[in-house]
């Protein structure tokens, strides 16, 4: 069985938002908070591609399309060499203004509002990269890793080249976790076993980026041997529990705040 991390998330912060969403398969509306980091995510993605030299902008990739159309005519075309766009912040803002979805929002100011944020945000998160620009690898890297016969799939958000090994960078746009619970997250333990499958070199370095319009707030750490197996333990008993039906609620403010069901639960702690 193939289980994404999202799913187990879900469980552990509550089995029976587990059971409402992947057993009962009862639909959920995106909010406004994930669409917004869904925005963040997409923009970085599109400036790691560029980092990487594979992105294009929207003009550039109308410009390619109109290349291969008089082509196709016959037409001569004299082939220009096509420089990748500057890693300014300009071009940061741009990508992230074509990024941006305020379907989710109610209205317009809203939209507004949080279009504004995310472009502060950025600004921020370039000050951060440009101080010392890591050498990306690959960005949105899909993983799948064997845990007792359960494969665990994911995404990695950005992968770094550091001296003696790979940095694993994951992008958050909620309020920073302190540097325990980055310690013990099993999200980043998890990324720490794909990353020992998907590349030839040790992963080095863990780092949580916390990304506000206010600042950006790092949280690095590492996992060790002992601390992967444990996170190999800690999985399989989730799933046993998981194929045993184990739904019984773990109602808490903190996780019913942010539940999509907390209208139709009957245990929700609001
Ligand atoms: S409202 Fe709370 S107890 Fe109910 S499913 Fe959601 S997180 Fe669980």
């Amino acid at each position: 069985m193939a289980l994404s991390y999202s799913q187990l998330r879900r469980y552990r912060t509550c089995p029976r938002q587990f059971e409402f969403s992947h057993v009962k398969k009862i639909p959920w509306g995106v909010s406004e908070g994930e669409s917004f980091g869904g925005s963040v995510h997409n923009a970085l993605k599109r400036w790691g591609e560029l980092e990487l030299g594979l992105g294009l902008g929207l003009g550039d990739r109308k410009k390619k399309k109109t290349e291969v159309r008089e082509d196709q005519l016959g037409l001569f075309v004299e082939q220009a060499v096509r420089e990748p766009p500057a890693l300014t912040e300009e071009k940061l803002i741009e990508i992230w203004h074509d990024c941006f979805v305020f379907d989710t929002y109610k209205t317009r100011l809203e939209a507004d509002f949080a279009r504004k944020r995310g472009e502060n945000l950025l600004r921020q998160f370039f000050i951060w990269w440009s101080a010392a620009p890591g050498k990306v690898i690959a960005v949105e890297k899909g993983f799948s890793v064997e845990v007792d016969g359960t494969t665990i799939t994911g995404r990695l958000d950005r992968i770094e080249q550091v001296e003696q090994g790979v940095r694993i960078v994951d992008f958050k746009t909620t309020v920073p976790c302190t540097e325990a619970q980055a310690d013990a997250n099993l999200q980043l333990s998890l990324y720490a076993l794909a990353s020992e499958q998907l590349f030839d070199k040790p992963c080095t370095e863990l780092l949580l980026l916390f990304l506000s319009d206010e600042g950006v707030v790092e949280r690095a750490t590492m996992r060790s041997a002992s601390q992967l197996k444990d996170a190999r333990t800690q999985i399989k008993l989730i799933y046993e529990r998981m194929t045993a039906k184990d739904y019984r609620p773990t109602p808490s403010a903190s996780a019913c705040k942010w539940c999509p069901y907390r209208g139709v639960c009957d245990v929700a702690a609001i």
